[in-house]
């Protein structure tokens, strides 16, 4: 497992030449340990249960582009892997067979601690359900964007453990990244000094993986279709997630720029040309419709 500092560099102290490390999960975690632990001369196997790397945070379609970084990188990756158990040696595979291992990584995603709010009044699904304003909602409050009389004034949650209202996608969003454990806060204080204050950014975070800084911003789940942007064989690229003319979230491989300009359009809501948007060489911010 792999959580705090302490645990990161006990795993660094393990990962010497031709140490045989099998990771679970080819999500963020898995894939940004095979790159540190390929770089370091170990021999690393990845096990993903679904059919693609990073298929529940982005989907298989685009966590598909990412397969041929891990052969490029001298990682074998097994995806359609389920692990029924971890033992001294290694693995354990469901329907048979193993992965002998000397040192096994379990990266397969973290779940907030709640089961200590039971029996507390408030509504707790996979986090602690709030309003816009990181107000707790009360169990039995309706679903979306909770009115008055159904929150908590004195009580707020923000971090990974807030599952909180966004007026911009019209849904409640559980984001376990730092962009928003860092900028949430001041919104959750706000509201407990009684200040009229709601948090409302889109959701922003990244990732360095085999030598590419991967960068997400805005929340795709509801996207109407997907743009690309140059071709995912090469270095650089990007793609868009587009409702109507609406950007509501882009994914970039090594182009920084498309994402800072992309992160102001998702935030002012402003209309895209959707084939301008699909041209590499024009400027994301030049893609705004008049
Ligand atoms: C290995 C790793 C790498 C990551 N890399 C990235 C990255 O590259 N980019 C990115 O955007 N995000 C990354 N994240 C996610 C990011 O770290 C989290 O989103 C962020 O730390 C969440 O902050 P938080 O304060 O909500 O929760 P946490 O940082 O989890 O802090 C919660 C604290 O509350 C404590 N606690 C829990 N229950 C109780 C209780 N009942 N009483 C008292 N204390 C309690 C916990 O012990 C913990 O210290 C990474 C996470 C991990 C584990």
């Amino acid at each position: 497992m792999l959580r705090t500092v302490d645990d990161a560099l006990a795993l660094r102290s393990r990962l010497t030449e031709g140490t045989r490390l099998v990771i679970v999960g080819a999500g963020w975690i898995g894939a940004e340990v095979a790159t540190a632990a390929a770089k370091k001369g170990c021999r690393v196997t990845v096990a993903e249960a679904a059919d693609t790397p990073l298929a529940n945070a982005i989907g298989p379609e685009i966590g598909a582009l990412t397969v041929p970084w891990y052969a490029e990188a001298g990682v074998e990756l097994r995806t359609g892997v389920k692990v029924a158990a971890v033992d001294r040696d290694g693995l354990a595979l469901a329907g048979g067979g193993r992965i002998d291992a000397d040192e096994v990584l379990v990266g397969v995603g973290v779940r907030p601690n709640v089961g200590w709010l039971d029996g507390s009044g408030l509504l707790v699904e996979r986090g602690v359900v709030t309003d816009a304003s990181f107000r707790a909602c009360l169990d039995g409050a309706a679903p979306g964007a909770a009115g008055p009389g159904a929150v908590r004034h004195d009580v707020v949650a923000v971090g990974d453990v807030a599952a909180w209202w966004s007026g911009r996608y019209g849904r409640r969003l559980l984001v376990e990244h730092w962009d928003t454990a860092l900028n949430a806060p001041e919104v959750a204080a706000a509201t407990l000094l009684g200040e009229d204050a709601a948090y409302d950014a889109a959701p922003y975070f990244w990732s360095e993986q085999f030598g590419r800084m991967v960068q997400y911003a805005g929340h795709h789940a509801a996207s109407e279709r997907l743009v690309r942007r140059g071709d995912p064989a090469g270095r650089k690229w990007a793609v868009a997630w587009l409702t109507g003319d609406r950007l509501d979230a882009i994914l970039t491989v090594d182009r920084p720029r498309d994402l800072v300009q992309a992160r102001r359009v998702i935030a002012a809501g402003t209309r895209v040309d959707a084939e301008a948007l699909a041209d590499p060489e024009t400027p994301v911010r030049h893609a705004v419709k008049p």
